[in-house]
């Protein structure tokens, strides 16, 4: 059997969950969290980074923290995850998808503009398989409208663009640490702030609306309802177990990218045949390896697929329904312009399995049954 993901665990996890309980405090904000939000600050030059208890959750501060009124608009990629527009929907925006560019599978921003509106509030990019968006066009288009840029950056973490981190580029971004991640706490994430305004409210948020994070740092007294929030921090034991991914950031990472580029060059051969189609990296643009993905002609020759590799017991994916079609995004969105390439793209997407740990011997296996699926 070869899972489609294995959650990673690098060694340290149990010695620091150890750590957290024999520090008496397994709530959050505690040690363990201190470290990993001031590794991700450094580490990707963010001016202030916040755990959260989900990517979902960090979005959902954003929006908050955005003043997403009902009425407001959004402008989105529709292939994503739903929580890339939920978080807003709640807060009663409307969203307005954008076709995709075949090429990385991320918002078109050639087409961005004919989707603002008088009512337009933030464009929320997402960097799909930890591949950036083009970040520069899209901060020029905001800059020129007044929107504010989110970052969905849940796949991005360790990817950049033009040496930036993805995360780090947008007033706000947000990380993903769930175990499908490439770092992870099981169930967490990160709101990642760059603009000082948002700053000290994204705090209260965190804490159910209250200064409660400054009355802890001695600067009040008492700690009181402020504003509207939520208990967006995560307990301690998730900490530290993403404290010990993080120190180990590095091996992950090489290891994820060891075998994304032996997926990457052995299916050369049939990318050149015109069989499938291969992930396109910008040459301005690091990748994390988050996902191996490729492209079938179509959506039949998938399923079969699929089913050949079931067959010996290995476990590929796809998603995303497209969102605009879907029965809540018909509800709360619309496809603004042409959808040219989001349905059709993204029902010949095919997930390979990726993860910390995985044998060369398996991705070669898998080679062997896809190659034999293609006769060659
Ligand atoms: C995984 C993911 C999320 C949600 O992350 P959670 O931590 O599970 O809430 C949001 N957006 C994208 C693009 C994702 O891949």
């Amino acid at each position: 059997m070869l899972p489609f993901n294995k959650p990673p665990f690098t060694g340290k996890e149990f010695e620091y969950m150890r750590q957290a309980l024999d520090n008496r405090k397994i709530c959050g904000d505690g040690e363990f969290t201190k470290k990993c939000s001031r590794w991700l600050e450094r580490k990707f030059n963010i001016r202030k980074a916040l755990l959260t208890t989900s990517c979902t959750h960090a979005l959902e501060m954003t929006a908050i923290l955005a003043n997403i009124q009902p009425g407001d608009e959004v402008i989105a990629p529709s292939f994503t995850f739903v929580s890339t527009v939920n978080a807003f929907v709640l807060r009663g925006a409307k969203v307005k998808f954008v076709d995709i560019r075949p090429d990385t599978m991320n918002l078109n921003e050639q087409l961005i503009e004919a989707a603002i509106t008088p009512k337009t509030k933030a464009i929320i990019p997402v960097h799909y398989a930890g591949v950036a968006c083009e970040m520069d066009t899209i901060m020029a288009i905001a800059k020129k409208y007044h929107l504010l840029v989110i970052e969905d950056a849940a796949q991005g973490v360790m990817s950049s663009y033009k040496g930036r981190a993805l995360g780090s580029i947008g007033d706000m971004g947000t990380f993903s640490f769930h175990e499908t991640k490439n770092y992870t706490m099981g169930e967490g994430g990160a709101i990642l702030l760059n603009n000082s305004n948002h700053i000290e409210r994204a705090e209260i948020i965190r804490e159910k609306g209250t200064d409660r994070s400054k009355f802890f740092r001695g600067q009040v007294d008492k700690y009181s309802w402020c504003d509207i929030g939520s208990s967006y921090l995560p307990s301690e034991l998730n900490a530290a177990y993403l404290w010990a991914q993080l120190e180990t950031v590095h091996e992950i990472n090489n290891d994820r990218l060891k075998s994304w580029h032996r997926y990457n060059s052995a299916l050369s051969d049939l990318a050149k045949r015109g069989d499938i189609e291969l992930p396109f990296i910008p040459e301005h643009c690091t990748h994390n390896a988050h996902m191996f993905y490729l492209k079938v002609a179509n959506l039949e020759i998938r399923s079969r697929l699929i089913e050949a590799l079931k067959r010996q017991g290995i476990d590929a994916v796809f998603h995303y329904i497209p969102l605009h079609s879907a029965k809540a995004g018909l509800i709360h969105g619309n496809f603004v312009g042409e959808d040219k390439y989001t349905t059709v793209e993204s029902a010949r997407l095919l997930r390979l399995p990726m993860y910390y740990g995985l044998k060369e011997s398996d991705v070669m296996m898998l080679l062997d049954v896809i190659n034999d699926f293609y006769g060659i």
